[in-house]
């Protein structure tokens, strides 16, 4: 079966390798993968995704809720808004003090 369907958006090719997959901190096992021989970068074939929606779904992980959000200036600083549904189930209020940091280079984690 051909698993190389389309290039990364870096421009690599996508091979495909099984790889041992922890998400959200749940071992999911042996999968398969794609992964962009260039820059690393990791997809997962609908398969996969299938397997590891069981296994947060088992947990009690799945649906943890993602938005897109944009970001607004300020002076220097960027500003991001949090969505009302987020803050409200999180129970943020103004003024709370919170912690941020980067993981990695594409991810914000707020510390509350
Ligand atoms: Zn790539």
């Amino acid at each position: 079966m051909e698993k190389i369907r389309y290039p990364c958006p870096c421009g690599g090719k996508i091979k495909w390798k099984k790889d041992k997959l922890i998400i959200e901190g749940i071992d999911c096992g042996v999968l398969d993968v794609e992964y962009c021989s260039k820059c690393g970068e990791e997809y997962l074939p609908e398969q996969t995704m299938e397997l590891v929606e069981t296994k947060l779904k088992e947990k009690g992980l799945w649906g943890i809720q993602r938005k897109e959000v944009n970001l607004w200036k300020s002076g220097n600083s960027v500003l991001l808004r949090i969505p009302k549904d987020i803050a409200d189930k999180l129970k943020l209020k103004p003024d709370e003090k919170v912690t941020i940091y980067a993981e990695g280079k594409n991810k914000l984690i707020i510390g509350l």
